[in-house]
């Protein structure tokens, strides 16, 4: 018998703890760590900064869900790795308690953090949205703002899809609620590059910003952040952008405290680095995977840090490990990226298409079906951990509950 310990319950962490019941022996056990008592789908974590979440829909409970698949939840952060004695010490996260889990096999899914590149005042004076807790306090601010009346200005640091998606959200609340003598909003969306989604095909750059501007969003670009004080961001020219909440969304780092734990190997944004079966470099009983991860691919390239990847090495992981605790080997996870899709608001989406090309030769889409295209994205994740008949009956649900709720 093996004991499979999985740490975090994110986009890739949920999805192998329910798959990999199915690959691996009878006897082995699956214990997953996480400090949440619900899983969010990241992607959606704007949503819940705007108001605009259906938490009775779209979350999904680990210990009922756990049951039912299979694994044990221990509601815990991972602390630190004894490779020595194959155990971690995690912390529970309703009692602070401090003990050691045994493991076989380790596979840690923490996903990443935003990279404030550490500005000054950035973590004193801004909204991070790493975790639905941090989405939550962000809706509380807002929610006040909102309803004051009297116009304010938010700043959005970072116009990778994080960013577009929360401005556009952000602005299609508060358009909402003019009806109702709401907050006249101004949001400047900050940007350090020349385009917005800095990662993505130039075409998709230009029709997202176009439709940011068409929503009457500032988009800054070119503008780097030089200090962060608690009403304003300084740019590097000396520029001051002055606001009554602010958001830092660029980029993305491996949590600090990971780095050096376990005596693993990790890069300089502290994703710990494994080889292409997803094996970490220093101990193969020990596996990464999502955000967390530098994994290599066959280009000389790494797996981009996004949700359609962590879901993939997940599903990848759930049959080569299972295979590999059935005498077979393990096999290299390559990404096919499939593209990406961004929402820009509830009725509006661009897309980038065309699996396993390069990024200048993908086809850009946008309208509201590539919308319902990004709503699939989420649906196929609930299917890999619910199932389809679960995925349906939440479907069916959510269009009554918009047809017959009332408005306000
Ligand atoms: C607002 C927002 C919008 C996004 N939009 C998109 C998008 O449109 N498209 C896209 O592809 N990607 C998007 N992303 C990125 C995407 O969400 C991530 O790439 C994806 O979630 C990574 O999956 P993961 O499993 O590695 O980590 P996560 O999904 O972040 O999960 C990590 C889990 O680990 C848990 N954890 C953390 N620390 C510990 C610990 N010490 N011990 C135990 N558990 C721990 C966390 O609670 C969490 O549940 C977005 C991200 C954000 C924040």
């Amino acid at each position: 018998m093996s004991r499979i310990v999985i740490v975090g319950g994110g986009a890739a962490g949920i999805e192998l703890s329910t798959l990999l019941k199915k690959t691996i022996r009878k006897e082995d056990e699956v214990i997953l760590i996480e400090p949440e008592t619900h899983h969010f789908w990241k992607p959606r974590l704007h949503e819940i900064a705007a108001g605009t979440f259906d938490s009775d829909l779209d979350t999904v409970c680990y210990f009922t869900h756990g049951a039912k698949h299979g694994y044990q939840h221990y509601q815990a952060s991972m602390t630190d790795i004894n490779r020595d004695n194959k155990t971690i010490s995690v912390c529970g996260a309703m009692d602070d308690a401090h003990y050691e889990v045994e493991y076989d096999y380790l596979i840690i899914a923490i996903g990443a953090v935003s990279n404030d590149f550490n500005t000054q005042g950035a973590k004193d004076h801004c909204i991070f949205l790493d975790s639905a807790n941090q989405a939550r306090q962000a809706w509380h601010k807002m929610s006040y703002i909102l309803r004051a009346s009297t116009p304010h200005t938010v700043n959005i640091v970072g116009a990778g899809a994080t960013g577009v998606e929360l401005a556009a959200e952000l602005e299609r609340e508060s358009r909402k609620l003019l009806r109702y003598n709401g907050t006249p909003l101004t949001i400047n969306l900050i940007e350090a590059t020349d385009r917005v989604l800095p990662n993505s095909p130039e075409k998709m750059s230009h029709k997202v910003q176009q439709q940011l501007e068409k929503n009457n969003i500032n988009v800054l670009l070119q503008t780097r952040i030089n200090e962060v004080t608690e009403k304003s961001m300084i740019t590097i020219d000396n520029r001051t952008l002055n606001a009554d909440i602010q958001f830092w969304a660029a980029g993305i780092k491996a949590p600090d405290w990971l780095n050096g734990i376990g005596g693993l190997a990790y890069n300089r944004i502290n994703q710990i680095e494994v080889n292409m079966d997803l094996t970490t470099t220093v101990d193969e009983c020990i596996f990464a995977l999502g955000d967390c991860a530098a994994i290599p691919q066959p280009d000389g390239g790494f797996v981009p840090p996004k949700a359609q990847a962590a879901n993939r090495a997940a599903e990848h992981l759930a049959k080569s490990l299972g295979g590999f605790l059935h005498g077979k080997p393990l096999t290299d996870f390559i990404f096919k990226d499939g593209g990406m899709v961004v929402a820009v608001g509830h009725y509006f989406a661009v897309g980038s298409f065309a699996p396993g090309s390069k990024m200048e030769s993908q086809f850009v889409l946008h309208g509201l079906l590539i919308r319902r295209i990004y709503d699939t994205i989420f649906r196929l994740h609930q299917k890999t951990i619910s199932g389809m008949f679960t995925v349906s009956r939440l479907m069916i649900t959510k269009r009554l509950k918009a047809i017959f709720k009332p408005k306000i």
